[in-house]
């Protein structure tokens, strides 16, 4: 329950009601409007409508009591459609100075105990209000209520006087409380004699406040028994080279600097840390683990790509590290060969834990599997991984995971469902990776991230990547890493690979066909190309009318079978087809190396998805080509588009500022004519010029 809290009427019933308490002025909510408190009881509505919230010039109606308006009022002439909140003064009674009243009388009561002044069917607090002349009126709040009590001095303080016996526990009184007889009365509507409930009373125990520093002592004695008999956990593997210590800060800032202005941040509060120096060999990271430089010379890799440099001697050292750093760039590496290490120096050996040591959260199937194989293909030390992903075949993998892997590689949503089933042990992780965070929480993942990570040891080691920095992946870091340090690479602002040429066409909705069809027609044999299509059926449509000419072309979207979908990337990926008709699906992370362009047929939801549709060529220091296709529905993107191009210091067509121009016109003059409309026009740039629209 938010603002909405329960109130009572006279019948002891829930009603909603608008906002809490009225602050003065405060902008109110909702309403109810007059006709439906007419038609509640007399009781409800003094108990409804006249503590809702008032509308600026909106008049109280439906009172019983007029006293109580004036003092709400606080006795201020023309003013009495605002509201100030009651006080309550150590004498309890305010006079309004026109002697009609007082302002209400405020008790705060712990919500356990409300009932007792409510009494059964509401039965106690009418009776409360007729022997003391007041009004009285209850607004729950999360842990206790607020009682207000109108009317004059005299009756509010009588009336505070009852309830505190009430809750107090002189309950007992009953209605002898009124001529002073209490053994005479009788407990509300009870049916048994006052001395006997009384002895039960003395018997019960006084309801205790809730004690929270108790409580949450308790949660953590309860986490504390959660994850007692773990085995000790070791995180910090690193020796750093003499090579890598002899350099000097200047140095280091110049490499930084030179490597895409890598910016390294200690996110701790307090005691903040010395931030490792840069490697900038493989050799200065992995001279003691002959293993991985082993494999790191097989694959013929140069060097580290700045994001590994950097975050290598981290996550080594120990410490959660959040990467951000574009496509394309090396992540999966940063962060599986330091997980290797961990995993192999643990103390328990592998043969002695109940389950895998590192799990990878990922969004999509494809990415999962495409790290799978990442990890299969640097395979240390003979470790067993799994790919868990919703489409996969379910007991196959229950069978995998429950005959001992080292690392799963996992979709939440296939995770989670394992999970709750209770057929997959999470206790023996230490090292988690979410990857592309800002992907996972665009698709909705975030609950079952949250659930999955309540069953992983909260000292374990996390690692996030992410190709962008929004508010969610903020948030997801600080929940979930502790005192992380942050390496991003390049600039925060959305930016497309600059080793991509883009161009952008401007085309009519109907001959965008005859473009793709001319520029299949011109590929060399060595060219790769992923074509994005907006919807589906499109790319069913497409690939279909590509295969009716004769060419090979798959297609990949989420309509189709995942063992069709996987089929379709393997290949893609194998060179078996050249080209691959795919959704948004393919635009984030895959990591297809020999795509040589990227064809946007139809233009994508927003400038972020042509930025990650762009990354999927020009990877790991290649270069690639992109062709956009832009019609004149796609003006609203114009203005966005133009600062990409610009930033990755690409040539910005005349025709798309024109464009920019005239749909930012075409805002300024919207809002001309509907001057309360919402709406933008804010941004892009205006140089004057054409006024077509093409
Ligand atoms: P990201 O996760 O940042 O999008 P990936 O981890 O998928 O990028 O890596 C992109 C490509 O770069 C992969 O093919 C990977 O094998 C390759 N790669 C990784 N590290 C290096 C390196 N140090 N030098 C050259 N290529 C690398
Ligand atoms: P499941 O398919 O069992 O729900 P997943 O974790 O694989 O489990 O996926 C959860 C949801 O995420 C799917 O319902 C689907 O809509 C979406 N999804 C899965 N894989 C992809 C993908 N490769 N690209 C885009 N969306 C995906
Ligand atoms: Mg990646």
């Amino acid at each position: 329950m938010s603002d909405w809290e329960d109130e009572y009427d006279a019948g002891g019933v829930a009603i909603s009601k608008p906002l809490t308490l009225p602050v003065k002025n405060a902008p109110v909510q909702s309403w109810r409007p007059p006709s439906l408190r007419g038609a509640r009881s007399r009781e409800a509505t003094s108990f409804g409508a006249k503590f809702g919230n008032v509308r600026e010039g909106e008049q109280w109606t439906n009172w019983r009591d007029r006293d109580v308006e004036s003092n709400i009022c606080d006795g201020e002439a023309g003013k009495n459609n605002s509201y100030s909140r009651p006080r309550a003064g150590p004498t309890g009674c305010r006079s309004s100075g026109d002697g009609s009243g007082s302002s209400p009388e405020t008790l705060h009561v712990e919500n356990s105990l409300v009932g007792r002044i409510i009494g059964r069917g509401g039965a106690k607090i009418r009776e409360l209000e007729e022997s003391s002349g007041a009004s009285i009126k209850i607004n729950r709040g999360a842990h206790d209520a607020e009682v207000l009590i109108f009317g004059s001095c005299d009756a509010q303080l009588k009336a505070k006087d009852m309830i505190e016996d009430l809750v107090h526990g002189n309950s007992v009184r009953g209605p002898g409380y009124r001529n002073g007889n209490s053994d005479a009365g009788y407990q509300g509507d009870s049916c048994w004699p006052a001395s006997a409930v009384r002895a039960v009373a003395a018997a019960a125990p006084t309801p205790v406040p809730i004690d929270w520093t108790a409580l949450r002592e308790n949660r953590d004695k309860y986490e504390a028994i959660k994850w007692q008999d773990l085995p000790t956990l070791k995180k910090d593997f690193y020796i750093e080279a003499k090579s890598v210590a002899a350099r000097s800060a200047e140095e280091v800032k110049i490499w930084r600097k030179e490597n895409n202005n890598i910016f390294v941040d200690d996110l701790k509060d307090e005691d903040k840390r010395t931030i490792p120096n840069p490697v900038c060999t493989f050799e200065e990271a992995f001279v003691h683990y002959p293993g991985i430089m082993e494999n790191i010379v097989r694959v013929g890799f140069q060097k580290p790509t700045p994001i590994q440099s950097q975050a290598w001697p981290i996550i080594l050292k120990g410490i959660d590290l959040i990467g951000i750093a574009q496509t394309g760039t090396g992540k999966t590496l940063a962060y599986l060969l330091p997980g290797f290490i961990h995993m192999d120096e643990q103390p328990v050996p592998r043969d002695r834990r109940d389950g895998p040591g590192m799990l990878v959260l990922t969004p999509t199937r494809e990415l999962a599997l495409q790290i799978e194989a990442e990890c299969n293909k640097y395979s240390y030390k003979g470790f067993k991984s799994i790919c868990i992903y919703g489409g996969g075949d379910r007991k196959a993998q229950i069978k995998v995971v429950t005959s001992g892997v080292d690392i799963v590689i996992a979709t939440p949503g296939r995770l989670n469902d394992l999970q709750m089933n209770e057929l997959i042990n999470l206790r023996s992780i230490t090292y988690l990776v979410l990857d592309e965070a800002d992907r996972m929480l665009d698709m909705g993942f975030e609950p079952q991230i949250m659930k999955i990570i309540l069953d992983i040891r909260p000292d374990r080691q996390t690692v996030m990547t992410s190709a962008t920095w929004p508010t969610g992946v903020r948030r997801l870091a600080k929940s979930y890493l502790k005192e992380p340090m942050m390496v991003y690479v390049g600039t925060l602002d959305l930016a497309a690979v600059n080793t991509v040429h883009q161009t952008v066409l401007f085309v009519q909705e109907e001959e965008k066909k005859d473009y793709v069809f001319d520029f299949i027609h011109r590929m060399e044999p060595q060219d790769k190309v992923l074509i994005f299509v907006g919807k589906k059926i499109k790319a069913d449509d497409l690939s279909s009318d590509l295969c009716l000419q004769g060419v090979a072309v798959q297609s990949l979207h989420g309509d189709r079978e995942q063992s069709d979908r996987e089929e379709a990337l393997q290949d893609f990926r194998d060179g078996r087809v050249r080209i691959l008709v795919a959704t948004d699906l393919a635009s984030r992370g895959l990591d297809v190396h020999d795509i040589t362009h990227v064809f946007n047929y139809d233009f994508p939801r927003n400038v972020e998805e042509y930025v990650h549709r762009v990354g999927r060529t020009g990877r790991a220091g290649r270069s690639g080509a992109s062709v956009t296709l832009v019609t004149r529905e796609d003006w609203k993107v114009a203005s966005e588009l133009i600062t990409i191009l610009e930033r990755s210091g690409q040539d910005v067509p005349e025709e798309l500022v024109l464009m920019a121009e005239r749909y930012e016109k075409h805002q300024r003059e919207k809002e001309m004519f509907a001057p309360r409309g919402r709406g933008g026009g804010q941004r892009g740039r205006f140089r004057g010029g054409s006024e077509r629209r093409f």
